[in-house]
């Protein structure tokens, strides 16, 4: 394999990367997805992939990481550069999206960028400069009581607007209808009127299609997963992109599933999971008091070897807010992702070689315990779901997903695809 990557995306949180880098396997682009900025060798791959936990940070250190990966990513050669953020917009009034978008525009002396959260193939669409998640518009969807980021206004012009100093507006689907051209043609006099940002209306693939031709050379564009769709679509494409399985040892190891999502597609997969297979729930509370629920999370996988164990943080919303408000937001989430760590680096030294991690925060917190660099990707499981393999010796296989995505079975079948 040859060929130094021209797509360098940088993620705000880890399934949101594993999201698009699926994505783009999906379309014949070699992806390698590395947690941090790139270093090393990242060579013979299209895309690079960077995975970043910025999107719940402190602005200033969410900017920060995000420019430096940005130049890590441009030292490799990568001709354009994707912000990849939630195709639900998970950010606050403070950011972190606006503001990272504003010091990226600047460091890549950009002019307008497109705002793209839109994917259809996850039930993400925008029309009109509105978010809607499965047809309900993002303010009356589950988001609205997201843990960390609830999302409580649809429009994407506002939203974004309160985010940054900079100029926004919207380019309604009509104009997408037209094509490309009418696209570019609506940027070019939309930023020459000093607007920064265009919120895109995308309600189809076709629609993404459009706008990834329209800013095919745009030096920063701004998006969920789709608007990937439409970039790789335009450029070329190979059979076989996909990476496998390299040591077969893997499939014959232990396996785990970490669930610390409390969005519903994971409550789903929980409770359907619990039904039937072995499951060990942790409690914030308890953690707090000083109980060893990692040391008991880890005996109980020991005893359930033989197979796919879930230990998970899953709860209903009004459990969330009651922990959050004896020991407050961050700490609760602190303490969730910090046994999560724990519990992942007990479970390979136990020789678990799959993992299944469900949560973004949740897998950047896992990732990091286990030391992870970097994953070739694999091949998606779901939409925005791919199973992905860890570089270096011994590479373990993780599945990591946001906590909106895949199947209610993905727990139990998920290990299928991994043959
Ligand atoms: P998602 O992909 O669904 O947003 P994340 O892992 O990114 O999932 O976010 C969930 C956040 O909620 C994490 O910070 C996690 O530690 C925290 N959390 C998980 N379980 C609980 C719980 N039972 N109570 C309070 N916070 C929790």
């Amino acid at each position: 394999m040859s060929g130094s990557p021209w797509l360098g995306v940088v993620a705000d949180d880890v399934t949101g990367a594993t999201d698009i880098a699926g994505t783009l396997v999906g379309q014949g682009l070699r992806t390698v997805q590395t947690f941090g900025p790139p270093s090393g060798d990242v060579s013979a791959c299209d895309c690079v992939v960077a995975a970043l936990k910025t999107r719940n940070l402190p602005l200033a250190e969410a900017v920060v990481r995000s420019v430096e990966t940005v130049r890590s990513l441009r030292s490799l050669g990568v001709e354009q550069v994707y912000f990849k953020y939630c195709s639900t917009f998970d950010s606050t009034d403070a950011g972190n999206i606006g503001p990272v978008a504003d010091a990226l525009q600047t460091e890549l002396n950009g002019t307008i960028s497109v705002v793209c959260p839109a994917a259809p193939a996850v039930g993400r669409t925008v029309y009109q400069g509105h978010l809607f998640v499965h047809g309900r518009l993002l303010s009356e969807s589950p988001l609205r009581d997201h843990p960390l980021t609830p999302m409580t206004d649809p429009d994407l012009v506002r939203v974004l607007g309160r985010q940054t100093g900079a100029a926004v507006a919207s380019i309604g689907y009509s104009t997408v209808e037209r094509g490309p051209d009418a696209v570019a043609g609506e940027l070019k006099e939309l930023s020459a009127r000093g607007v920064r940002y265009a919120v895109t209306d995308a309600l189809t693939e076709q629609h993404l299609a459009v706008l990834g031709a329209a800013v095919r050379d745009h030096p920063l564009v701004t998006g969920a997963s789709g608007l990937a769709k439409g970039l790789a679509s335009v450029r070329s494409h190979r059979a076989g992109s996909a990476a496998a399985v390299s040591d077969p040892a893997i499939l014959r190891a232990p396996a785990a599933v970490l669930a610390g999502s409390c969005s519903a597609a994971t409550r789903e997969q929980v409770e359907r999971f619990a039904t039937r297979s072995p499951t060990f729930a942790l409690d914030p509370l308890a953690l707090a008091d000083g109980d060893d629920d990692v040391g008991h999370a880890l005996h109980f996988a020991t005893a359930h070897r033989s197979g796919p164990v879930l230990i998970h943080s899953t709860t209903s919303t009004d459990n969330v807010r009651r922990a959050q408000s004896a020991l407050g937001v961050r700490r609760a989430a602190e303490l969730v992702e910090t046994a999560f760590g724990r519990i992942a680096r007990g479970l390979v030294e136990q020789g678990v070689r799959r993992l299944v991690v469900a949560g973004g925060e949740t897998a950047g917190a896992v990732v990091r315990a286990l030391g992870v660099d970097g994953v070739r990707v694999g091949q998606e499981v779901d939409p925005g779901v791919p199973w992905t393999f860890t570089l270096g010796e011994r590479p373990l296989a993780l599945l990591l997903k946001s906590g909106n995505f895949g199947r209610p079975s993905l727990f139990d079948e998920a290990w299928e695809v991994l043959v």
